[in-house]
């Protein structure tokens, strides 16, 4: 079967021709049906990160039909469609036993430790393979897997009621996700953050009251928006330290600020003002799990979850435009959110 992989750290990636998988009992064989190209892959390409083998195969947002299932296989049969989870984690760990199998000792994720999608076939435990119903064309099922899910797990992490309020910080994919997601999580108001006036106008259309951070000052502007109460949650999503710091101080009494995005530089806090006077709290948020899956992609079949504007393009599974949107993705030239369509 053909593949599109990565070779070495730093280089494009190249095409092969490589055995299709075998499949252990507990497995299925998934024909890509489409598979996303995302932020972490052109980290993956860079050498940013290392890999479980190289060369590999990138690809960790997949769906799919099942080709083939393993022996002990119950829960998909032949045929059906798929989106599969990223993340094989092991069922046994102690992270696994405990309801956290993001952390799993033994996790691999796909398309970065193990083959991913970025090719017509690939091998997945059968336990990672969600039914994607008619209704969910498969280019957004793949993107659900990635950021939509993040979003899901940061909102839930952020113990979101209903009648709270919620500042999102950053409107790129995840951003979108969690507006919408917040909203039928039963918030009574989101503010959206940004810079750009495009992405905010998204925003506004699902809903959010958009904050342009490049003409005010958010934390005034959240203030003066909710009357000098703050918001009960904060999510950040871009990994800017100056974001972090906004979205720790537009919150409440008793509000939670949620950090998705992913930075290095330490966050400072003043204890007494910001933490202890409110009782706020500052929540990391790391991945999804698989079971919050089943929920995100009947949201979106319902379309609580909007994902008709997700997917911007779609590229076959030809090495050179792989990389170019790769190129594109590296160098912030534009906001494409591109699926392969093998
Ligand atoms: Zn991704
Ligand atoms: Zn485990």
């Amino acid at each position: 079967m053909k593949a599109v992989r990565m070779v070495k750290a730093g280089e494009p990636l190249a095409v092969q021709e490589i055995p299709i998988p075998a499949i252990g009992e507990k497995d299925i064989l998934v024909r890509v049906r489409a598979a996303g190209i995302c932020h972490s892959d052109a980290h993956y390409r860079a050498g940013r990160s290392t890999m479980g083998m190289l060369p590999i195969t990138l690809g960790h947002e997949v769906a799919g039909l099942v080709e083939k299932t393993g022996a002990s296989v119950t829960n998909v049969k032949v045929g059906d469609r798929v989106a599969l989870h990223y993340n094989i984690s092991c069922g046994d760990c102690y992270q696994c036993s405990t309801g956290n199998d993001q952390f799993c000792s033994n996790v691999k994720m796909i398309g970065h430790h193990v083959d991913g999608g970025y090719a017509e076939y690939l091998a997945v435990p059968a336990r990672n393979a969600i039914p994607l119903p008619n209704e969910i064309p498969f280019e957004a099922g793949a993107t659900l897997m990635c950021a939509s899910a993040t979003s899901l797990h940061a909102l839930r992490k952020a113990r979101l009621k209903a009648g709270e309020t919620v500042a999102i910080f950053g409107v790129g994919g995840l951003g979108l996700s969690a507006i919408q997601l917040a909203k039928a999580l039963g918030a009574v108001e989101v503010f959206a953050v940004d810079i750009k006036d495009e992405k905010l106008e998204l925003a506004a259309e699902y809903g959010a009251i958009p904050v342009n951070g490049s003409r005010v000052d958010a934390v005034d502007e959240i203030r003066r928006l909710t009357k000098g109460k703050g918001v009960d949650v904060g999510i950040e999503m871009i990994g800017l330290h100056n974001t972090m710091q906004q979205t720790v101080l537009s919150l409440g009494v008793m509000g939670r600020a949620v950090i998705v995005g992913i930075s290095q530089i330490p966050l400072e806090v003043n204890p007494y003002q910001t933490l202890i006077g409110y009782e706020a709290e500052i929540i990391g948020s790391n991945d999804h799990l698989l079971s919050e899956l089943p929920l995100l992609i009947d949201m979106a079949r319902r379309k609580i979850l909007d994902t008709s504007h997700v997917v911007s393009q779609t590229v076959p599974l030809d090495a050179d435009k792989i990389n170019k949107r790769l190129d594109d993705l590296e160098n912030y030239t534009n906001d494409i959110r591109a699926v392969i369509v093998p």
